[in-house]
């Protein structure tokens, strides 16, 4: 693949960066369900955090090719990092903010968040709704100059840990995404109580919550564009989110191949090493396309955000297509180390279980396809 010189080193800092500070620890972290912020706050120091943003808000400046290499990198070590860290606080959070926020807004909170020294949420699903965003129940009511939030919202990552919430709410009840609006809320707001969502398939090393709002009052200068725009913030949002979950998808390949590689040049049946055997060279050559694929579809979906076009059609097809070859790629790793691919010791099942995580979060695999058979053949089947 064509890169620069800047996006290999980009890619190289980062992956070192997993390496030594993440994969040591991913299995002693991994029952905790509650995301190791130290870990977002080494990523700041070491300079990884900063994402495409510009840097008079404390962002990186880096085109969105390297900030997929980031995700790549970060994510095939751990993709519950990868979602606290990179997906929800710099693809959601920071790109809510960063193209929707006043200039003030912008300043007063990406530099915090550039920075780890606060945490951030994207809180759009709700128990009653999660792939029709437009139809959520949270309502949010104009008090003078406040708005009172009354609602619940669910599946919210970092949720109980955030410091600033992104809140999707209804302001006009029954006009869908016209009435939709996003606001950032203190995760300390009187009114609003967090609980920790346990026994999650994978993704345990993050945190997710359950929200509940009651009479939350925020003031007006916390609504982000303005009422009616949230859909559109979710949308711009999510295709942020969307591209960077597709790179992780792309590191959680690249660990399954490199996991097969060296456990079928060590373990040896029938007298010799197993990749020698034809069905297990079978499983290697399949990763390997399927982690060649996912990761030009990602890189290309980067390019065409970098140069300005739209980009839906890119986005979803690298997110629902990495994400799923993961999976796979994550299943056939498990076959091909035999029982001990079953074993926690060993870090393939915990990928196979993550990897489910990344097809459902930001939009399932059905909804990408229905995106991109929209765009294909323009009318909707929603
Ligand atoms: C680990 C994890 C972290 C998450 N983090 C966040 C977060 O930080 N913030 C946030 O807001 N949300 C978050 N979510 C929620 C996630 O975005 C939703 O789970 C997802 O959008 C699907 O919504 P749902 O679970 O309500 O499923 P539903 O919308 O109820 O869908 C159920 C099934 O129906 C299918 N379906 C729905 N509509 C159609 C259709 N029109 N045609 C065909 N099939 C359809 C779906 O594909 C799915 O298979 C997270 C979820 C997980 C699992």
């Amino acid at each position: 693949m064509q890169l620069t010189d800047a996006q290999r080193m980009v890619y190289t800092t980062a992956k070192r960066f997993a390496e030594r500070e993440i994969r040591p620890q991913v299995r002693e972290r991994a029952s905790d369900e509650c995301f190791p912020v130290d870990i977002m706050r080494k990523l700041a120091d070491s300079g990884l955090l900063g994402g495409p943003f510009p840097e008079q808000y404390g962002g990186g400046g880096i085109d969105n090719v390297s900030y997929v290499l980031i995700c790549e990198a970060i994510g095939g070590a751990s993709p519950s990092v990868f979602t606290a860290a990179l997906t929800v606080q710099l693809s959601l959070v920071g790109t809510a903010i960063y193209t929707f926020g006043t200039e003030g807004q912008r300043k007063d909170y990406l530099p915090e968040l550039l920075s780890a020294r606060r945490i951030g949420a994207f809180a759009l699903s709700e128990p009653n709704v999660g792939s029709d965003p437009a139809a959520i129940e949270l309502t949010a009511q104009c008090d003078r100059d406040d708005w009172v939030l009354n609602g619940s919202k669910f599946w919210i990552s970092n949720g109980s840990i955030a410091d600033v919430i992104v809140v999707f709410a209804q302001t006009e009840p029954g006009a869908r995404h016209k009435g939709m609006a996003a606001f950032l809320v203190d995760g300390d707001s009187p009114g609003l109580e967090r609980q920790v969502i346990t026994e999650k398939l994978g993704l345990l090393a993050s945190n997710t919550a359950a929200l509940f709002f009651d009479s939350v009052r925020v003031s007006g200068d916390r609504l982000l564009g303005k009422a009616g725009d949230g859909f559109r913030i979710a949308q711009a949002s999510l295709e942020g989110g969307r591209t960077s979950t597709a790179a992780c998808a792309v590191g959680i390949i690249q660990a399954c191949l490199d996991a097969c590689i060296a456990y079928a040049s060590q373990r040896k049946q029938w007298g010799k090493a197993i990749g020698r055997h034809q069905l297990i060279q079978e499983m290697v050559a399949d990763i390997a396309t399927d982690c060649e694929a996912a990761r030009l579809l990602t890189v290309e979906a980067a390019r065409v955000r970098d140069g300005g076009e739209p980009a839906t059609k890119n986005v979803v097809m690298a997110k629902q297509f990495a994400t799923e070859a993961a999976v796979r790629a994550a299943r056939s790793a498990i076959a091909l180390h035999g029982g001990v691919g079953y074993l926690g010791e060993y870090p393939i099942e915990a990928l196979l279980r993550d990897a489910i995580g990344l097809s459902l979060y930001e939009g399932t695999t059905q909804i990408q396809k229905l995106i991109l058979g929209r765009e294909l053949l323009g009318m909707p089947a929603f």
